[in-house]
C-alpha cells in the first residue's frame, strides 16, 4: 500500500521548496495510485498560526495538488481514517507513546536545567551525558509529581552504525555516534519534531516520505526511534536543495521564493509545477516544458539528482510562457479573467478571446497579458507619455481624418481595413513614419508605445475607437 504525505509546518506561506516536496509526493502517490496523506506540523505553538495553515492549503489547492486524506479544504475537518491529522490534536497519543519508551528504558526523565547541560557538554565529544540517565523510573516520576520539570531524552547506547537506502542518495550510513542522548519531549510537556515525526509516519500508515535535504540528519534520531519501538521506517528520499543564481540556498534575498508571490506575478500553477519538478528530477525523455498529463506520465521515482539545482527565474519565466501559449484561447481568456479578480482588476472586452489570441506572443505572464489588454478595454486614459505627440501639429488632422474614416461605417474594422485608413490619412495628410503611427497609437490605445495597431484596431469597436479619438482631439486643443 502506497501512502506518502506533506507534512508543513504552518508557519508561512508556502515557498517553492515545500511546493516540490509536496509535488513529489502527490506524483508517487498519483503514478502508484497511493494515497496522499496532508499532515499539520504544529507543535511549535508560537511559530504555527491558522493563518498560515490556510494561506499553505489555498497555494496546495492553486497548485492542483490536492490530498486524500487531512484537514478538508473548506472546512479543516478531518478526512481520512488516521486522523487527527494536526499534530497540535495528537498530544494524547504521543503521551502514549512516550510512556512505552520510558518503561522500556529506551528513553528517561533528564531534570538538568539548560545551563547545567550547557554547562555539562563535552566540548571535545561534543554528547552531554546525563546524570539522571539510570535514575529508576518510579523515582523521576515521583519527582515530576512534586512539581519537579524535566524532559525525556532518549536514551543511545547502541554502537552501531544505521544504514538507510534512500531514495535520492543511495545507501546513507550514520554511525550513532553521531549524536548523543537526544532530548524527545520538551519539559513544557510537548514532544519534539522527530518524536511527532516517527509515531504519525507509523501511525499513518506511511510507505514513502519524500523530504528536504536539510532533515538527512534527523534522519539518525528518527531510524534510532522506529528501532526502539521496534516498527518498519518508510522508504526515504532526501531532496537535493534548490539554490539561488549565486548557488546559495535559495532565500527570500533572490527575489520571489513563495508559491503566492508567483501566483500574484501572473505565472500559471501547471508552469510552477514542471519548472520545481524540474529542480531535483529530469525527464526521461528530456522534454523540459511537460503539460500536466506528460509530467505524470514521466513521472518516476529513480531520476532524483544529488546535486542542488538552480532555480533560475529567467528559465522559470520562459517555462511560463511556453504554457501560456499552449493554451487555447478560451482557455486563456478564462485564466486571464480568474487572474484580473485575484488581483482586483476589472474590465471587460467585447472579444476577449481574439485579443488575447492576438497578445499571445508578447505575453509571458498572465500579468502581462492583463498589462497588454487593459488598453483595449473600454477605460480609455491618455497617458502622460502621449501627451506631447499631441501637441504636433499634424496629429490632430491625422485623428480628426481618423475619426472621419471611423464614421463611415459600423461594428469593427478588419486588419485589411485598417491598413487601407493608414494609406488614405498618410496621403491626404502628408505625414509618415512616426508622425502618423504615434497619433494613431495615442487614440486608440492612449500611448504612443506599445502594441501592434494591426493586431489590436480589429479589437475594438468603431464607436468605441471613434470616441477615443474624440478624447484626445479634445486634449490636442
Ligand atoms: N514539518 C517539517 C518541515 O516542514 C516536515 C519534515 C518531514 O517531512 O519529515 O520541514
Amino acid at each position: 500500500m502506497i501512502r506518502v504525505r506533506f507534512a508543513p509546518s504552518p508557519t508561512g506561506y508556502l515557498h517553492v521548496g515545500g511546493a516540490r516536496t509536496a509535488l513529489y509526493n502527490y506524483l508517487t502517490a498519483q503514478k502508484l495510485k497511493g494515497t496522499f496523506v496532508l499532515r499539520i506540523e504544529d507543535t511549535d505553538l508560537e511559530r504555527s498560526t491558522e493563518e498560515s495553515l490556510r494561506m499553505q492549503m489555498d497555494d496546495l489547492k492553486w497548485l492542483g495538488l490536492t490530498w486524500d486524506e487531512g484537514p478538508e479544504y473548506e472546512t479543516l475537518k478531518d478526512v481520512g481514517e488516521y486522523g487527527p491529522y494536526r499534530q497540535s490534536q495528537r498530544l494524547e497519543i504521543y503521551q502514549k507513546h512516550i510512556q512505552q519508551l520510558l518503561e522500556g528504558n529506551q528513553a528517561y526523565y533528564c531534570f538538568h536545567t539548560d545551563e547545567e547541560v550547557k554547562e555539562k557538554t563535552n566540548p571535545k565529544l561534543g554528547h552531554f551525558i546525563s546524570e539522571y540517565r539510570d535514575l529508576p523510573l518510579v523515582e523521576a516520576k515521583k519527582r515530576i509529581e512534586s512539581g519537579e520539570s524535566a524532559v525525556v531524552r532518549f536514551r543511545n547506547d547502541k554502537e552501531k552504525d544505521y544504514k538507510m537506502n534512500d531514495l535520492v542518495r543511495d545507501e546513507v550510513t550514520f554511525p550513532s555516534h553521531m549524536v548523543g542522548d537526544f532530548v524527545i519531549f520538551r519539559s513544557n510537556g510537548m514532544p519534539v519534531y522527530n518524536f511527532c515525526c516517527v509515531v504519525d509516519d507509523h501511525l499513518m500508515k506511511i510507505s514513502h516520505v519524500f523530504r528536504a535535504e536539510e532533515h538527512l540528519s534527523n534522519s539518525l534520531r528518527q531510524l534510532m526511534i522506529y528501532e526502539a519501538f521496534g516498527w518498519e521506517p518508510p522508504q526515504f528520499g532526501h531532496l537535493s536543495l534548490i539554490l539561488g543564481e549565486d548557488k546559495q540556498k535559495l532565500s527570500k534575498r533572490h527575489g520571489a521564493t513563495s508559491c503566492n508571490e508567483f501566483m500574484k506575478e501572473g505565472y500559471l500553477p501547471e508552469a510552477i509545477n514542471n519548472f520545481i519538478a524540474l529542480c531535483g528530477w529530469s525527464s526521461p525523455s528530456g522534454k523540459e516544458v511537460l503539460q500536466p498529463s506528460e509530467l505524470l506520465e514521466e513521472f518516476s521515482l529513480d531520476r532524483f539528482a544529488t546535486s542542488g539545482a538552480v532555480f533560475d527565474q529567467t528559465k522559470l519565466k520562459w517555462m511560463n510562457a511556453m504554457h501560456l501559449r499552449a493554451l487555447s484561447d478560451e482557455e486563456l481568456w478564462q485564466r486571464v479573467q480568474e487572474y484580473m479578480k485575484i488581483s482586483g482588476e476589472e474590465f471587460q472586452l467585447e472579444k476577449g478571446e481574439v485579443a488575447v489570441a492576438a497578445m499571445k506572443p508578447a505575453a509571458e505572464t498572465l500579468k502581462e497579458m492583463v498589462e497588454k489588454l487593459r488598453p483595449l478595454s473600454a477605460q480609455f486614459s491618455i497617458h502622460e507619455n502621449a501627451k506631447e505627440v499631441l501637441t504636433w501639429e499634424s496629429s490632430s488632422k491625422v485623428i480628426r481624418m481618423w475619426q472621419e474614416l471611423l464614421s463611415e461605417k459600423e461594428g469593427f474594422i478588419s486588419e485589411e481595413e485598417f491598413t487601407s485608413y493608414q494609406d488614405r490619412i498618410k496621403n491626404e495628410c502628408e505625414v509618415k513614419g512616426k508622425f502618423l503611427f504615434m497619433p494613431l497609437r495615442v487614440s486608440v490605445i492612449g500611448q504612443p508605445h506599445g502594441v501592434d495597431l494591426q493586431k489590436v484596431v480589429p479589437l475594438i469597436g468603431r464607436q468605441e475607437l471613434a470616441q477615443r479619438a474624440g478624447q484626445c482631439l479634445s486634449a490636442a486643443t
